[in-house]
């Protein structure tokens, strides 16, 4: 069968690519549906057979981890119905949140593909468009099968794994930072000359409920982390802390991470967001090394939100401590 005659399913969950103008309210929100995103895409139709859904109509930032496990739980329902790629359309401010949490939960080759826009269709050089036709040409290539997630913007083709919304508003907003794209489009082809190794998948949880509180909390230069204190009394199970550089703290916080360490897992994450967490070069109190020693996991190659979802996912699927570590090293590569 040809790429143009895949089953597309174009699943739109809001954000930028699919806001308007709203009556008597100052700014531009969530308005289009799936139909009307498509529809605004000259000959799309004709690169596959494009079907649509809308799901939700959000700002990227009220998405939740129950909203990307029920979308999950419809991909694998909608590749079970014989759908051969979805695209996902949605707020850029969490794309690289979602499509971690996806890449970890859906199992199958067919490919899912993310992608939003920057600018709002009103705009002049509005990217939605573009960005829509290139998420569709990637969802029906067999280039895309097996990548796990992908996140289409900008021309480049991104693994979830490093993808981040690495400026606040520019079209090249999206890096895959400390690794580079692994892909691209170029007129309707589909280039991806770059495969990942260490895929990890996290089983599917039935519902929501079981979904795991895990706090983020990002190292600051004076702070002293009071905040880490209050974190069990608020309920959360887990903690990731986006630290400095390749995984540093403040010594005043050494104690409150060890004493929460033994009561929950402790990611260490880079505030950085590019590059990977260290193990065995610094000796300071607060350096990696002690933390590593005092029960932190290092998160590899995840930034810190990624890190958080992959803990909120694991520990909601039962994983201990040496998997969920295991997971964090193998997606590094
Ligand atoms: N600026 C964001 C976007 O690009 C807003 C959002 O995430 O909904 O879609």
């Amino acid at each position: 069968m040809s790429e143009g005659d895949r089953r597309i399913r174009v699943v739109a969950l809001g954000g930028t690519i699919a806001m308007a103008a709203q009556d008597g309210r100052a700014g531009v929100a969530p308005a289009l549906d799936a139909d009307a995103l498509v529809h605004a895409v000259p000959g799309l139709q004709g690169l596959a057979r494009i079907e649509t859904e809308s799901f939700a109509r959000l700002p990227g930032a009220h998405l939740t981890l129950p909203d990307l496990l029920r979308l999950a739980h419809r991909i694998k329902q909608l590749f079970d119905d014989g759908v051969e790629g979805v695209v996902v359309t949605q707020g850029t401010d969490t794309i690289e949140e979602s499509a971690m949490a996806l890449d970890l939960l859906l199992a199958a080759d067919q490919p899912v593909v993310v992608t939003g826009a920057m600018r709002d269709p009103a705009q002049p050089g509005a990217d939605g468009p573009a960005n829509l036709r290139n998420a569709v040409l990637v969802a029906a290539s067999d280039r895309a099968r097996g990548m796990g997630v992908l996140v289409t913007m900008n021309d480049e083709i991104h693994a979830a794994r490093f993808v981040r919304k690495a400026h606040a508003s520019r079209p090249s907003a999206f890096a895959s930072a400390g690794a580079g794209p692994v892909g691209w489009t170029a007129e309707e082809r589909v280039r991806i000359p770059l495969r990942l190794s260490g895929r990890v998948l996290v089983e599917l949880p039935p519902d929501a409920k079981t979904i795991a509180p895990v706090a983020l909390v990002t190292a600051a230069l004076g702070d002293d982390g009071r905040l880490l204190r209050t974190l069990p009394g608020h309920g959360y199970e887990g903690v990731v802390v986006a630290g400095f550089g390749v995984g540093h703290v403040a010594e005043c916080m050494v104690e409150d991470l060890t004493a929460l360490a033994r009561d929950m897992p402790v990611v260490l994450a880079s505030r950085t967001g590019s590059g990977e967490t260290f193990t065995g070069t610094y000796g300071f109190p607060g350096s990696e090394q002690d933390l590593l020693a005092r029960g932190l996991i290092p998160a590899g190659v995840l930034a810190a939100p990624q890190a958080r979802v992959l803990l909120a996912l694991a520990m909601s699927a039962g994983w201990r401590r040496t998997s969920i570590a295991a997971a964090y090293d193998a997606l590094s590569g």
